[in-house]
């Protein structure tokens, strides 16, 4: 179990990326979502021990991740946002130095380590290929094998499907999938469908704080009943925009279908609809900007 309590993060020019997060996060897949600039970076950065907080506590199992980093990351693996550089070296040699890098020093052992991830991966028939040559879903599951490096019990991905055509996605994600039956995975994205796709819990992050958290079929059981929809013209879309809190709009068949969120029926030709995580979502956002 991950805990967090009251994650505060201030930086130098004065921004608050992370205002008092509180969060306990169990074994499994974690789903963390927020837009751009909610502070999603910042906290998978934090947890990952290369930034510390300005305030508030961390803990993983017995193990205090502000005052003892180096053996939070005896643990953790980290697929960053932006993995970096792809040298022209092979997969198989990068992963290999890597390992070295992790401290899996036997030749016997990194052998074992290497060629087990690659298979896993998925990557095994291109392991002599170069990185540099790599498509974007291969380096996604290269970052994942190296992540996995030395068995983690602590899992980052931080917006890891961004740019994957749908084949690749689902090839990622069935691979977290299954790593995330074991061990702790949290994953940050703004793509809501990564999260009902794979999540058992998740976490709506805006402007640095919590905004929701629990089990998304939960999440989605608490909105029923306040999301409405409606086919209007595309003319008629800046009107109901200020009459109702628009949640999204969608083009079906040349007219916009709204989702709109109410407490009660706002009438005027609209039908209640079943609610799907995107407008838990949508709504959490429209509320934490009401708040603002
Ligand atoms: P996300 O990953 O959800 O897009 P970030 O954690 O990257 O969010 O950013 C949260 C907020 O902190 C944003 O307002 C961003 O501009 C700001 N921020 C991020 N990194 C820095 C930094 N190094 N210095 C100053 N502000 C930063």
């Amino acid at each position: 179990m991950l805990n967090l309590s009251d994650v505060t993060h201030v930086y130098a020019n004065g921004t608050r990326a992370l205002d008092g997060v509180t969060l306990s996060i169990p074994r499994g897949m974690y789903g963390l979502l927020g837009p751009n600039g909610a502070g999603k970076s910042t906290l998978m950065r934090t947890i990952a021990t290369l930034q510390t907080p300005t305030e508030g506590a961390i803990r993983f199992g017995d193990i205090d991740v502000i005052r003892e980093p180096e053996k939070l990351r005896r643990t953790l693996g980290y697929l960053p946002q932006d993995f970096g550089v792809y040298p022209r070296v092979s997969a198989y040699d990068m992963l290999d130095h890597m390992a070295v890098l992790k401290g899996v020093w036997s030749p016997a052992d990194r052998r074992t380590t290497v060629e087990t991830l690659l298979q896993q991966t998925n990557l095994w028939d291109v392991r002599k290929k170069a990185l540099a040559g790599f498509s974007g879903g291969m380096r996604q599951r290269f970052g994942i094998a190296q992540a996995l490096i030395g068995n983690p019990e602590l899992i980052i991905v931080d917006e890891p499907t961004a740019g994957l055509d749908p084949e690749e996605r689902n090839r990622f994600l069935n691979l977290l999938a299954e790593i995330g039956e074991s061990v702790v995975v949290i994953l940050s994205t703004h793509i809501v469908e990564d999260v009902s796709d794979l999540c058992h819990r998740m976490a709506v992050l805006a402007d640095g704080r919590v905004q929701l958290e629990g089990p998304p079929l939960e999440l989605i059981h608490s909105t029923r009943g306040r999301i409405w929809m409606k086919t209007v013209e595309r003319a008629e879309l800046p009107a109901c925009r200020e009459r109702y809190e628009v949640l999204s709009t969608r083009l079906f068949a040349g007219r916009t279908v709204i989702h709109v969120l109410a407490d009660g029926d706002p009438g005027n030709g609209f039908a209640p609809v079943d609610a799907g995580l995107q407008d838990v979502y949508f709504s959490t956002l429209a509320q934490s900007r009401r708040a603002a």
